[in-house]
């Protein structure tokens, strides 16, 4: 397939989800890692062409949802500091930290930018040479890549005044970590396809050859989700437990060599906090040594009081599938899209917020 109209073509869905029917029988519990999965299958109405012994439910792949509360603390604890101009992508600006938020810091006067691109934040460092400008760094390897090499330009600039809060995440060990637990009933996983396209599916295999779980590789677009179900339920039906890739127009074995060779450089693994599931060994990405002077966590006093969760927030449980956002009592009610009191509303891939916008 050549255009977007064919990954979105009414009749080979129809026959995705026939074929799905045929093969699956038993009960089957899949889980969308991630955010991008989770909105487009609200979007195109996947689960309506689903039989109702599958159950799609996500998982822990939306960076802005993830972010643990005290990244979030330092961040404000940064915005508030003389001098300091804070960047990030836009969806953190809202997310609430135990006491205030990046937009409720820049509405008191703190300098805080939302930039498209870390070499945005590259930009005003250099445009405001006698002050700081620090990005806040979320998201999982598709993003890491592109922010190492902001921090190797700036390193190789002598760009001593910009720096980066590093809370990126690493997929697969939060998947072995959610699977560590023993007591989600996750079957399969649809594993995202811009991710695996940085990481390589060979980053998989430990998770699927120590907890016999088949994962599939999948693209965006309805035909892709349709298509990525319809694998796992054969491998699920044949008892197979293998890494397979749907999306072979951006996935290989071994990812993208050079995307993974900057990360290298820069960065290195990491316990990391994440927001519902604790601490994950090797989880997170730290900046090396070589690179200290772009590291705001060495260049600053990050130091915070221990985070508190907003109380009747269900995110966590969220987060490990083991909820929906309709169990929270506070969905619609008092939590919605312009008063997110979560992280899951805040993002545009958060599953709370794709409920509100796509559930009745
Ligand atoms: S609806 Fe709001 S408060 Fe409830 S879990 Fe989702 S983000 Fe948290």
């Amino acid at each position: 397939m050549k255009y977007i109209d064919e990954y979105r073509d009414r009749a080979v869905a129809q026959v995705l989800s026939h074929k799905i029917r045929d093969i699956s029988k038993r009960p089957v519990r899949l889980m969308e890692i991630c955010g991008t999965h989770t909105m487009a299958i609200f979007k195109h109405g996947i689960r309506s062409l689903l039989p109702d012994n599958i159950e799609l439910v996500s998982g822990p792949g939306c960076p802005v949802c993830v972010t643990a509360m005290e990244e979030i603390d330092r961040s404000v604890k940064l915005a508030k500091t003389p001098g300091v101009i804070v960047t990030t992508f836009g969806d953190m600006l809202r997310v609430p930290g135990t006491d205030s938020s990046l937009d409720a810091e820049k509405a008191k006067g703190a300098d805080v930018r939302m930039v498209y691109s870390t070499f945005d934040a590259l930009k005003i460092a250099a445009e405001n040479p006698d002050r700081e400008t620090v990005f806040l760094g979320i998201g999982f390897e598709t993003t890491a890549p592109t922010i190492a090499a902001a921090i190797k330009t700036a390193y190789q600039n002598h760009q001593l005044n910009f720096s980066v809060l590093s809370a990126h995440k690493l997929l697969p060990p939060a998947m072995d970590a959610l699977l560590s637990g023993g007591d989600l009933g996750i079957d399969g996983f649809i594993c995202p396809g811009h991710v695996t396209t940085i990481i390589g599916t060979s980053s998989y295999e430990n998770v699927v050859t120590r907890y016999h779980i088949p994962c599939v590789v999948v693209g965006f677009e309805p035909i892709d989700i349709l298509q990525g179900i319809l694998m796992l339920a054969e491998q699920i039906e044949n008892r197979r437990a293998e890494v397979e890739i749907q999306y072979k127009r951006g996935v290989t074995a071994k990812g993208n060599l050079g995307a993974l060779r900057i990360m290298d450089d820069v960065f290195e693994p990491c316990d990391s906090p994440w927001r519902g599931l604790g601490i994950i060994p090797g989880s997170g990405l730290t900046i090396r040594q070589k690179y200290a002077a772009h590291d705001a966590r060495a260049r600053f006093d990050l130091e915070v009081p221990p985070a508190k969760e907003p109380s009747g927030c269900l995110c966590a449980d969220i987060l490990r599938g083991t909820a929906r956002p309709v169990d929270c009592k506070l969905f619609r009610k008092v939590c919605s899209p312009r008063n997110p009191i979560g992280p899951c509303m805040v993002s545009s891939e958060g599953t709370c917020a794709a409920y509100f916008k796509y559930s009745d």
